[in-house]
């Protein structure tokens, strides 16, 4: 199977292909394809299983043929840590670079000037660490109410750091007919009471 038979656009594809990647990993077979069709999904996979383009890609295809709303965020992004939030923005950058997506990357340890102007300009994909998202959207900073696409990455990582509450409150904000991605090495209780909360009969894929 190629990354042709996935469904992705040939903006996508050539960026693919300029990664020098030959084949999709078993996460990208099995993900991309129902993410395309606006399905939820559940997936279990580690680090290093190229989970993050599984996710990554699929999403820049359906913010690249979507339409945009004044302002308001289309998607967001969940990680549990500055690292990660900022790998994120980098495979945002190098899979969409022939699609035009805006992005704020929200995250601690670094003045809020920035992120709040990039917020008022409008982003399509807000890639953030729970701690910061909570504290702009407190201050006023940010409307949840237009993002229609939610991914959680690293839940278990999420549970560890303390995160599951502010998720909770997150989602609550979030359209009730968004798509959602959860993404988790393993699936202890807590996350699994909190996909079953959240997703509307997700596919499910372990590798
Ligand atoms: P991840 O699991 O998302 O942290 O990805 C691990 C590494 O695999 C990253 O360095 C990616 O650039 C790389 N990668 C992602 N997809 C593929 C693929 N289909 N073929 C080869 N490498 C890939």
């Amino acid at each position: 199977m190629t990354f042709a038979d996935l469904g992705l656009s040939d903006q996508l594809l050539r960026a693919v292909d300029e990664s020098g990647y030959s084949e999709p990993t078993p996460i990208q077979r099995g993900a991309i394809p129902s993410v395309l069709m606006g399905r939820d999904l559940i997936g279990i996979a580690q680090t290093g299983t190229g989970k993050t383009a599984s996710f990554v890609l699929p999403m820049i295809d359906i913010l690249a043929h979507g339409r945009s709303r004044a302002l308001m965020p289309r998607s967001l992004i969940l990680e549990p840590t500055r690292e990660l939030a900022a790998q994120v923005s980098e495979n945002f950058e190098k899979y969409g670079k022939y699609n035009k997506l805006s992005m704020a990357l929200l995250i601690g340890g670094v003045q809020m000037g920035d992120q709040v102007k990039a917020l008022e300009k409008g982003v399509d994909v807000l890639i953030a660490t729970p701690g910061r998202l909570m504290d702009l959207f407190q201050r006023g900073k940010i409307l949840l109410n237009g993002c229609e696409l939610l991914v959680i990455d690293e839940a278990d990582r999420m549970l560890d750091m303390g995160f599951i509450p502010d998720i909770e409150e997150i989602c609550s904000k979030l359209p009730k007919n968004r798509q959602t991605l959860l993404f988790s090495a393993t699936m202890p209780p807590p996350i699994q009471k909190l996909a079953a909360k959240f997703l509307n009969e997700p596919k499910r894929i372990e590798v």
